[in-house]
């Protein structure tokens, strides 16, 4: 059972070590660092049974969701996790809905298109959430941290797949939610599941970079409560993106974790996951991570392969050259480079996490790659010939797979498991897609 004092936050920096308390809402150190949610106890791995076991939910909601079926593994509300009127006092979830259909499956005709046997290759919809991304994952712990501090209000600046999510869970908890956007720059239409679940839409004259900050700003400012991939919460309950892969795998380490690469959230959560449970000796071997960016967003593949300044940025046991990453922000602003990607979810210049992402490739001897548009939408367009559905920046998993094994970095006897982030928000892409005869998989209208 959990004991208080058992969870704190503890500054990413190994060099500056600032912890807090589990109830600050600080979202950096005072120095602004990163910080993550760290666990004094060393869960048993007795659970693996118990996770098990939980699949048969019987009617209980927290073992019914994928998130908090996990629920000893990120217990920082420090609870007694086998007494459901404790639960139901503190974990939020939308009726045990969120990670819930979330888990790897076989894709034939995706793994041929990849390269890769069937049976090696695993793809993960988290597109079949209720809001329709992987986000209702680290949605559902942030926002009972929100609750745990007695939050009026979630604050987050999206111009999607976050604020739907966010939205998502703030009516179901009868909180508020704003949802800060640049100015006259965002597509109406994607902001509308924000406005059907009565958030607030705040505009900020500038671009996301300055709606973030206003965001943040006002958050600490005026007691709102950031949800944004900054907030290490958010990072707990996406460590059950790979806890599911790893359980429907009976605990097999996949060979490779292949994620599309935006703020980084997901590749700091699975790299984070991945040093518990090795620490824990639940795992013996480490699976390599593989970050996929978009050609047209590629900080992170241009840092981490040298492609600037001719030096490959590591996390660097803690001591990363962040000065370089500095030069890399100030180059795209002098050269006047914007991140630039039909693959909306994934177009973002400069990671919020970029070094616990850095962290995570470090501790996984991973890999950064980048993938063009037309490449990630042959990937999305093949994860629909399987009868799956997904957004145009989880194409990016497939076609990642596919590259690597051409490079042969990833062999092909491997055992990979991409995750498909989202689902298709943008109607037209696929209409589009399918409307030009050149794309690989195009079935066009007949007359
Ligand atoms: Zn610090």
């Amino acid at each position: 059972m959990a004991m208080k004092g058992d969870a704190y936050l503890k500054c990413i920096d190994p060099n500056c070590g600032c912890d807090y308390d589990i109830d600050s809402t600080n979202v950096q150190c005072e120095k602004g660092h990163l910080l993550d949610v760290k666990y004094k106890c060393r869960p048993s791995e007795k659970l693996k049974e118990i996770f098990y076991q939980r699949r048969n939910s019987q009617g209980n909601i927290f073992n019914e969701s994928g998130v908090w079926r996990f629920r000893e593994l990120l217990n920082f509300c420090q609870i007694d996790t086998e007494n459901i009127e404790e639960c139901s006092k503190y974990l939020v979830s939308l009726d045990g809905a969120e990670g819930r259909q979330s888990k790897p499956y076989q894709m034939t005709k995706a793994a041929e298109f990849a390269g890769l046997e069937s049976n090696n290759m695993w793809l993960q919809p988290e597109g079949y959430n209720p809001s329709g991304s992987f986000k209702d994952n680290g949605m559902a712990t942030a926002v009972t941290h929100a609750k745990m501090v007695n939050a009026k209000k979630i604050v987050c600046a999206s111009t999607g797949n976050t604020s739907a999510s966010a939205g998502m869970f703030a009516a179901n908890e009868g909180i508020n939610c704003d949802v800060y956007i640049p100015a006259g720059q965002i597509a109406p239409g994607k902001l509308s599941q924000a406005y059907q679940f009565g958030a607030q839409i705040v505009e900020v004259d500038g671009n996301f970079d300055d709606a973030l900050k206003q965001s943040l700003d006002d958050a600490h400012n005026h007691d709102g409560y950031t949800v944004n991939s900054v907030n290490p919460f958010r990072i707990e309950g996406q460590k059950t993106i790979p806890f599911r892969a790893l359980e429907y795998l009976n605990w097999e380490v996949p060979d490779w974790i292949v994620y599309p690469g935006g703020a980084l959230g997901n590749t700091s959560s699975c790299g984070k996951a991945l040093m518990e449970l090795y620490e824990w000796g639940w795992i013996k071997k480490i699976p390599r991570i593989a970050v996929i960016n978009s050609e047209g967003a590629s900080t992170l593949s241009d840092l981490y392969n040298g492609k600037f300044e001719d030096e490959e940025l590591r996390w660097n046991k803690g001591n990363p050259n962040t000065e370089l990453i500095s030069r890399y922000y100030d180059y795209l602003d002098k050269e006047g480079l914007r991140p630039k990607t039909k693959a909306t979810a994934i177009q973002i210049g400069r990671p919020a996490n970029i070094l616990k992402g850095l962290r995570a490739l470090e501790f996984t001897n991973g890999v950064a790659t980048t993938v063009s548009d037309s490449e990630m939408l042959d990937g999305m367009s093949v994860v629909g010939l399987n009868g799956f559905d997904c957004e145009m920046a989880s194409g990016a998993s497939v076609v990642g797979i596919k590259k690597l094994i051409s490079e042969e970095i990833i062999k092909k006897d491997d055992i990979v498991v991409g995750i498909l982030t989202g689902r298709q928000k943008d109607a037209m892409i696929p209409v589009d897609y399918h409307s030009n005869p050149a794309n690989k998989f195009a079935k066009p209208p007949k007359n």
